[in-house]
């Protein structure tokens, strides 16, 4: 649902607003006492989140085309953001209208549309679909979090884990 970090997420348990799930590696240390750190929680109160809706930048379009330009296939790093139709000829801003493309690609096409400069989009470029795991992406993941995660689940989920935090371990002097 989402990702927090390990102060909220006990923060969160010893509120008994949530059960931990599975916990993780290592501790958390306050003042007075050693925790258990929770990786996964289940929160006890139902939550309304919106899908993520991406926003329309550079970065987001050259994840959406994978660093591939969008007219010869190289896969690159140093990509420019290209207007299909032009802004010059009133191309929108839009998702439909951006396209990551290399930069030789883009000075050969300079400011005319694909037709004009004999060159062929790979595919029709559209807004990325909504993805509730969108804030999964692009990081590693523990590996106690895979049987959450529809794509990576092999085992069914672990009965709660031993109340964390409501038992604090006692800090060592
Ligand atoms: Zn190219």
């Amino acid at each position: 649902m989402n990702v927090c970090g390990v102060r909220r997420a006990l923060l969160l348990v010893l509120g008994q607003k949530a059960q931990a799930l599975e916990l993780g590696e290592g501790e958390y240390r306050s003042v007075s006492n050693v925790f258990a750190v929770p990786s996964v929680i289940r929160l006890l109160y139902l939550v309304k989140r919106p899908l993520f809706t991406r926003r329309l930048s550079r970065r987001e379009v050259f994840w959406r085309d994978q660093f591939t330009c969008q007219y010869c296939g190289k896969q690159t790093r140093e990509l420019t953001l290209d207007h299909v139709v032009p802004r010059v000829l009133n191309g929108p801003h839009t998702w439909e209208n951006v396209v990551a493309a290399c930069v030789p690609c883009n000075h050969r096409k300079a400011g005319r549309t694909p037709v004009q400069a004999r060159m062929r989009l790979q595919r029709e470029p559209l807004p990325p679909r909504a993805n509730p795991y969108y804030h999964l992406m692009h990081r590693p993941l523990p590996d106690e979090w895979s049987i959450y995660l529809p794509w990576m689940a092999q085992r069914r989920p672990a009965e709660p884990a031993a109340a964390v935090g409501s038992v604090p371990v006692p800090a060592q002097a």
